[in-house]
């Protein structure tokens, strides 16, 4: 961005970072007003834009805080470059030449121009997702508008606010986003899916490579999802995980598959069982029967430090790159994860120990 400045000057800049933020077209963003910022009774920032392609003037969409502040900052300097000039009139990104009331917009096209150039100029820089040379051609100002929808997709905004804030009409134009997530997550699960054990410590690549190109609602997870992985008992699968046969004792049980993508939860349940112990061995007001009933059991956690050995072993025998390609398509799959619905059983694991 800096270079980009120091090419064609802070309006430019300004106006590629609030492409970037806010996802509005090339149009939209260059002839924002002066007065383009407001906020909700709770304080929430909003930027009023028009509507271009649908002719839509005071549109309002929600921004960051930090996109404001960065408005804001602009305006400032706006305002000093044209201090005699009534606030209503001001553009917010003026243009440079003939324009000595700061009333004139920065025009698409030099926009574009200069965008263009500063792209050519870091090309040899861009590098996609598995480190190969990313086009530059591509990269244009209207670009940004895309990437901001496959944000939104991506992190689980719903379609119906997603298409509000893209101000599409069709609502075939915003499911397009999903489409486009729903492959990169079928990707990442397919890459994770390689690295899958069972409760034995037992790879079940086999098993998962099929269960990938099944339907959308199971994709994203296997089968049916459990706190720590994936459930394959076939009459709890059917009833989406709520008829476990034996008690959601899933780190024993045959049925229970689990991977990378499931650490930070093995790991949490380890910390779980071993403070439970803990607390349990140091308490003075149970006999002995009842302690060893209430205690978690020894083979349980053994199997669970175990299965959280052998998974991070498999993933240390990769090679960097390969480890970053789990780590990026890990990452995929639990945003994925955070905005679906998994089908968790109600009760906690630890409740249900006999
Ligand atoms: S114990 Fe866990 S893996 Fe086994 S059947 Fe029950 S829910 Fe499925």
């Amino acid at each position: 961005m800096d270079e980009l400045e120091a090419r064609s000057g802070l309006d430019v800049r300004r106006i590629v970072e609030v492409l970037i933020d806010t996802g509005r077209r090339p149009e939209e963003a260059c002839q924002l007003p002066w007065d383009c910022l407001d906020a909700t009774a709770d304080d929430q920032q909003v930027l009023i834009y028009t509507d271009s392609k649908n002719n839509r003037p005071n549109r309002r969409l929600p921004i960051s805080a930090e996109t404001a502040e960065l408005i804001r900052g602009h305006r400032e300097n706006v305002r000093q470059r044209f201090p005699n000039t009534p606030l209503d009139r001001l553009a917010l990104f003026p243009r440079d030449q003939m324009n000595p009331y700061g009333t004139f917009h920065v025009g698409v096209p030099h926009m574009s121009t200069s965008h263009r150039a500063f792209i050519d100029s870091i090309a040899d820089q861009l590098l996609d997702d598995a480190g190969q040379p990313y086009p530059a051609a591509v990269i244009v100002p209207y670009a940004y508008r895309h990437s901001y929808a496959q944000r939104h997709a991506d992190h689980g905004t719903p379609p119906d606010v997603l298409r509000d804030l893209m101000g599409h009409v069709s609502m075939q134009t915003t499911m397009g986003y999903y489409r486009v997530t729903e492959k990169r997550v079928r990707h990442a699960v397919n890459q994770v899916a390689q690295h899958q054990f069972d409760s034995q410590g037992r790879r079940v690549f086999a098993d998962v490579a099929g269960l990938v190109a099944e339907e959308h609602a199971r994709l994203r997870v296997g089968q049916v999802a459990v706190p720590f992985g994936v459930c394959t008992e076939p009459s709890n699968v059917k009833a989406g995980g709520h008829a476990c046969p034996y008690k959601y004792s899933c780190i024993g049980c045959g049925h229970f598959r689990s991977d990378a993508s499931y650490l930070p939860e093995l790991k949490s349940y380890l910390q779980q069982l071993l403070a439970d112990r803990e607390r349990i061995l140091a308490a003075t007001d149970v006999q002995e029967w009842a302690r060893a009933k209430a205690a978690p059991g020894e083979e349980e956690i053994a199997q669970l430090r175990g299965l959280i050995r052998l998974v991070e072993d498999d993933l240390d025998q990769l090679s960097a790159a390969d480890q970053q390609r789990i780590r990026e398509a890990i990452d995929v799959i639990r945003s994925a994860r955070q905005t679906v619905s998994l089908g968790m059983p109600g009760i906690a694991l630890h409740q249900d120990r006999p």
